[in-house]
């Protein structure tokens, strides 16, 4: 674990009274809170965290010491330079155009973000991210699926990466449920330096939740359960998880909005104001069109907000366009037919 900034190796992390204490008790004098209240007057419990903890283990095939619970996997994002990356001195890599937090996370922490342009064809530039590197390089992030391309990168090339990159891979893989090549959990016995991230905010329906996960060597879990916050989610969080996931039907909303992907591409494929209309991976898909701001003020006025990435490099001029119900994308389908004929 060279690769840890030495005060976090040597940190002793915040304990509680609970933490210390494993039995049950029937009276609680210890944390200062309200003896009032229906529960919520008690930090959350240890033992729910760790309850919501194994339930998305054996959910997603992972042992439990090899899954960390964030506050939305911008948390884990964050978590990944405050453990690996000292202030000012070391770097991170990253691909361009890809998740903004990053780069964000990066100026935040006063870390250089190295940004490495895909391909032309939205491809994995494996050279060129392995030159971008140097010793003090102690993160590299990949998404795939990319947001906001779309495309999923092969896995030979992340091997490639794993293999030669100096520091930390991320793998951000908050859309891999939606993709036909699904996750590359089964990497993390081979390579002790990848690092994965998925979350219960896309495929599972449920961002308002705030719930990331992590998953890697247990040594990083270790690590990331020590730098975190002591309470990171919270207890009504913790129990609608645990009520929601074997409720959430998944597998079949996922069905449904790659049904309706492929519905709203086709159709939009047609309009002749659309440049053209990319294939994608995910729940979302981009849109090339010669006046982007003019397409997006004129959805706006329909009520529809979709996101202009036309700043991106490579994308062109883009609007990124999110799958929603079928009604809604009948909506979209409707303005831009309007927007085609003006
Ligand atoms: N990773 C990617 C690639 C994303 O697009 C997003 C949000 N749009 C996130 C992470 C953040 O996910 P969360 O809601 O779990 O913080």
């Amino acid at each position: 674990m060279s690769l840890v900034r030495g005060n976090i190796r040597s940190l002793e992390p915040y304990s509680t009274a609970r933490d210390e204490y494993k039995g049950s008790v029937g009276i609680l004098m210890d944390a200062n809170e309200s003896p009032f209240g229906d529960g919520l007057n008690r930090y959350p419990s240890t033992g729910l965290r760790e309850r919501l903890a194994c339930e998305l283990a054996e959910i997603k095939s992972v042992a439990p010491d090899r899954l960390f619970l964030g506050n939305g996997s911008d948390e884990c994002i964050d978590l990944c330079y405050r453990v690996f990356c000292r202030p000012g001195i070391d770097n991170a890599v990253m691909i361009s155009p890809s998740y903004g937090m990053y780069k964000v996370c990066a100026e935040i922490n006063g870390i250089e973000a190295r940004q490495v342009t895909l391909g032309e064809d939205f491809s994995l530039p494996v050279e060129d991210l392995q030159a971008a590197s140097d010793p003090f390089s102690r993160l590299l992030f990949i998404c795939s699926p990319n947001n906001p391309t779309g495309n999923s990168f092969p896995e030979s090339g992340i091997r490639a990466l794993l293999e030669r990159f100096p520091g930390m891979v991320v793998l951000d893989e908050a859309y891999a449920d939606f993709s036909a090549r699904g996750s590359l959990k089964g990497l993390l016995e081979e390579y002790p330096n990848l690092i994965i991230l998925q979350t219960v905010s896309k495929a599972w329906g449920m961002a308002g939740l705030r719930i990331g996960i992590a998953f890697a060597d247990p040594q990083v879990i270790g690590l990331f359960n020590k730098v975190r916050y002591p309470y990171n989610i919270g207890t009504d969080t913790l129990s609608l998880a645990l009520k929601l996931l074997p409720e959430a039907r998944m597998e079949n909303r996922v069905k449904e909005i790659l049904k309706e992907r492929e519905r709203v591409r086709e159709a939009l494929s047609g309009f002749s104001s659309l440049k053209e209309v990319l294939s994608s991976d995910a729940n979302f898909f981009l849109v090339r069109t010669d006046n982007p701001r003019a397409l997006y003020d004129f959805l706006l006025g329909r009520g529809i907000i979709v996101r202009d990435r036309s700043s991106n490099p490579i994308c062109g001029p883009a609007l990124r366009i999110t799958v929603g119900t079928a009604e809604e994308n009948d909506r979209l389908i409707k303005a831009i037919s309007e927007y085609d004929s003006i």
